[in-house]
């Protein structure tokens, strides 16, 4: 009787400690920061965060670029040439980073990069987004610390079909359900608070298939409880020093 104690003990132990934190944009709320900064990738690391994202977007001229918005300064990076980008300045005063930037300023750390490719308007262009990505990480050495994130149907067709075998690449979008999703063989599905609050069957039925479940953005400590109690595997969002406090046992 003991030692089934003991090993139920254990087995909720494991459970609890599989919730994971990932900073959404970097660790950028927090002192000389900024969203999709290279500082906010090395805040996430010198937190412990599991994880930390960042957006990426392809220029016409080929050049991967990490920001959110599809325009930076006014400029639509998908259509602009990298000339009129690479001096433009992000709000703690570095500038527009790379993502080989961003993957060089990863390496020497051990927080999980989560690439976020963003869905291109040119279907041609995405795809050789993809290509880009995937082969810039293979160049790199980072295949085992990079995921894949996209609200792109067909590009995470492409990146899963691109990327090794077992990479994980997550669907953002939230229209589809997990069993939808199981035969494309994703990791999983990373979804909105929103979404996930309207079908929070989708955590048990994701689990069942063998996936992992993602939800963004978790700000306030309601939400962060919900996906807590729900068994969510990896919590992103702005705040990860209070959900890690919500975390510790
Ligand atoms: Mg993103």
């Amino acid at each position: 009787m003991k030692r089934l104690m003991l090993m139920l003990l254990l087995v909720a132990s494991v459970a609890a400690s599989a919730q994971e934190v990932i900073c959404h944009r970097g660790y950028w709320d927090t002192e000389g920061s900024a969203q999709n900064s290279l500082r906010s990738l090395v805040k996430a690391d010198s937190i412990g965060a599991w994880g930390s994202e960042f957006d990426v977007w392809m220029t016409a001229d080929g050049v991967l670029v990490v920001n959110h918005d599809e325009t930076f300064e006014g400029i639509t990076i998908e259509t602009a040439k990298w000339k009129q980008l690479k001096n433009l300045r992000l709000k703690n005063g570095e500038k527009l980073p790379t993502l080989e930037q961003m993957l060089k300023c990863g390496k020497s750390l051990k927080t999980r990069l989560i690439v976020e490719m963003k869905p291109h308007t040119d279907r041609a262009q995405e795809l050789e987004a993809a290509r880009k990505i995937v082969k810039m990480v293979k160049k790199m050495r980072l295949e085992d610390r990079v995921e894949y994130i996209t609200f792109s149907y067909q590009g995470m067709k492409n990146l899963k079909e691109l990327a090794p075998e077992g990479t994980p690449v997550y669907y953002l979008n939230g229209e589809l359900s997990p069993s939808q999703l199981a035969e494309l063989k994703v990791a999983g599905i990373d979804y909105s608070i929103k979404v996930m609050r309207e079908h929070p069957q989708w955590i048990d039925e994701a689990h069942a298939l063998g996936m992992k479940v993602n939800v963004w953005t978790v700000n306030s400590d309601r939400d962060m409880e919900w996906c807590i109690n729900y068994g969510v595997d990896f919590i992103t969002t702005n705040a990860p020093e209070r959900l890690q406090q919500k975390l510790m046992p």
